[in-house]
């Protein structure tokens, strides 16, 4: 049996052509999957009898399988989802008061090995699915019962960062074919304004994001080569001067000259002193930026520790009297681990050979 989510239209309607159906049939099953949310050909109404057997005969609609659901006194939600090898990851849904974001994951496992992320210390399994990413954002709609798709006004899972477990520019071909399936106007209809992909520097695939009109966030964490290099491996492969050449390129080619969100994760004693700051205005010098200053998540074991409070204050204040949002992360979900760098996967460490 092969599973129809995470197929692009394109390829949903070959399928269709290949089985003798008429081509005009993708667009009333894609309706069905992507915008009501069924995964019973049998409630299919709009299609025959006989092509609701045969689509059942040949094919699955899976929405990967709920495992555990926390919610937070915060009303942020986690998830451990399942996919059919029974390998899982964490997929977090983040409230605001009238609109949400839905954080995913790409991989189960990563394999960069930052040194301050709890998902770095676990192997990299595998890549995820085109399927199996779009299936999560499914998945959280189902926990929400937002289902057919809402109008963009009133839906509460308004937003997708794919910030969850892995690094997505090393699953791009899986992450572009999701992303475009997401963003369909007669399906899901989450618009590209509100995607914003986070990468820890893959340098080569920054600039396409551009093009697929979504929001880029780097993980940058570091003002200098000696300082990243210490703390993300992926910087002596894209060090900080290609990095930066590669966020120029994807302002050059993006719409309106979408700014870059750099990710700043505050290390007690390693990236948190005023002169940190001031090097790091000088290395986006050129480019449209807003800083996000994370307050570092503990997790046991962790090489490192938090920044004070007054150090995250005093950084901030730096980058704002020089003109430049940097705002505090507030945490989000902390009592369920549900954090930025908590994700883990409980069997995804597991080998099953
Ligand atoms: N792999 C991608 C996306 C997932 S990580 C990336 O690295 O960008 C999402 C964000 O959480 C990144 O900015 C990451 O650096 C940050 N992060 C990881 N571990 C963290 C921790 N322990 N505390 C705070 N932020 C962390
Ligand atoms: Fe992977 Fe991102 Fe964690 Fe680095 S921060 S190990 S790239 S998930």
């Amino acid at each position: 049996m092969k599973e129809l989510i995470g197929l692009s239209f394109d390829a949903l309607t070959q399928e269709l052509i290949a089985m003798g159906e008429k081509p005009f049939r993708a667009k009333q099953l894609w309706h069905w999957i992507y915008n009501k949310g069924e995964t019973d050909f049998s409630k299919m109404t709009t299609l025959a009898k006989p092509f609701q057997a045969k689509l059942a005969g040949l094919y699955t609609v899976t929405h990967p399988k709920i495992v555990t659901e926390q919610t937070s006194v915060d009303r942020t939600r986690k998830w451990l989802v399942e996919f059919q090898d029974g390998k899982q990851v964490e997929c977090v849904y983040i409230p605001e008061a009238d609109r949400g974001a839905v954080c995913i994951s790409t991989q189960v496992g990563c394999a960069q090995g930052c040194r301050f992320c709890h998902t770095g210390t676990q192997k990299m399994m595998r890549n995820l699915t085109a399927g199996e990413i779009v299936g999560q954002f499914m998945t959280a709609r189902d926990s929400y019962g937002e289902w057919p798709t809402p109008t963009d006004e009133t839906r509460y899972l308004s937003n997708i960062v794919v910030m969850g477990m892995g690094e997505p520019l090393y699953n791009f071909d899986h992450l572009k074919t999701a992303l475009r399936i997401l963003m369909d106007g007669d399906g899901i209809a989450i618009s590209k304004r509100k995607i914003t992909v986070s990468t820890a520097g893959m340098a080569d695939h920054i600039p396409e994001l551009a093009d697929l009109g979504v929001k880029l966030a780097v993980s940058l964490h570091a003002p200098n080569d000696d300082i990243r290099n210490q703390i993300m491996p992926i910087n002596r492969k894209f060090p900080l001067k290609t990095l930066i050449e590669a966020c120029k390129e994807y302002q050059r080619r993006s719409e309106r000259r979408q700014f870059i969100t750099m990710e700043y994760v505050m290390l007690k004693g390693i990236n948190d002193q005023p002169e940190h700051a001031r090097e790091l205005m000088e290395l986006v010098k050129g480019l449209e930026v807003k800083f996000n200053l994370i307050p570092f998540h503990y997790w046991d074991g962790a090489p490192f520790e938090p920044s004070s409070n007054n150090a995250i204050h005093r950084f901030s204040k730096i980058l704002e009297e020089n003109w430049f949002a940097a705002p505090i992360r507030r945490s989000r979900g902390e009592d369920i681990m549900a954090a930025c760098g908590q994700l883990k996967s409980a069997k995804g460490n597991i080998d099953k050979g």
